[in-house]
């Protein structure tokens, strides 16, 4: 069984841009629209000879009803099935209400969780992460999805320790 990684974040912090890295592939929907992956999408991706599979989730907003309530059940059971969950931020927003809430249902959850600062471009890593230290998931991981910047050594240090 090859271990499984879930990414969980509200909308628009970048989950779908890292599953495409991950998975080098072009397979999930990213758009400037929140909210526009409604299901959960599997792909494999391969750290050196190792292989894990990848969840992408539509987000969890804390505001769930309608097509938000699909998106947070579909996340809440992607984090069911995972070993490991890449609970993603945004390092240019801050700490957002969502994420908190979110926090909330992963403390619960009690899987392994990486805090990954995303969209940390153009900014200091040091300085994007000091913020996040605040959320209880330990010393957050910089990122730019986008950029490739950081995504390998997040795999690499994510699957030593699964
Ligand atoms: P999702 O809703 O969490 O799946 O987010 P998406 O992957 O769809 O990305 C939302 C927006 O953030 C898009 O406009 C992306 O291009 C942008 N984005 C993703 N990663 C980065 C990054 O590393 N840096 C910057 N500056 N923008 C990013
Ligand atoms: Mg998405």
């Amino acid at each position: 069984m090859l271990p499984v990684i879930a990414l969980v974040g509200r909308p628009n912090v970048g989950k779908s841009t890292l599953f495409n890295r991950l998975t080098k592939t072009r397979d999930a929907l990213v758009a400037d629209m929140p909210g526009v992956t409604r299901d959960r999408k599997y792909g494999e991706g391969k750290a050196g000879d190792k292989a894990y599979i990848v969840v992408d989730t539509g987000g969890i907003t804390g505001d769930e009803h309608g097509l938000d309530y699909e998106m947070a059940r579909q996340s809440l059971q992607a984090i069911e099935e995972a070993d490991a969950v890449f609970f993603i931020v945004d390092g240019r927003a801050g700490i957002h209400p969502a994420d908190e809430l979110i926090a909330n249902y992963l403390r619960k959850a009690e899987k392994k969780v990486f805090l990954v600062v995303n969209k940390t471009d153009g900014l200091d890593p040091d300085v994007a992460i000091s913020d996040f230290f605040a959320v209880g998931f330990g010393h957050p991981l910089a990122i730019a999805a986008a950029h490739n910047r950081g995504v390998t050594s997040l795999v690499e240090h994510t699957l030593a320790d699964c």
